[in-house]
């Protein structure tokens, strides 16, 4: 028997906007989870790839 528990906590307050509540999952952790870009500044995160970041606005990549 394959029983899964899921903690699919379904919260059903008032509607947050994506953007927000998805900024503030990442300052929530403590650590910012993607960096930002060293040539864009703050603001502009780098995709996380599964080995390296990426900056989809001026093409900046980093090895991890
Ligand atoms: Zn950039």
């Amino acid at each position: 028997m394959a029983d899964k528990k899921k903690d699919a906590k379904k919260s059903e307050g008032p509607i947050k906007k994506h953007t927000t509540s998805n900024r503030q999952k990442n300052y929530e952790s403590g650590k910012a989870k993607n960096r930002f870009c060293p040539k864009c500044g703050p603001g502009v995160m780098l995709a996380d790839h599964k080995d390296r970041l990426y900056c989809g606005k001026c093409h900046y990549m980093e090895k991890k």
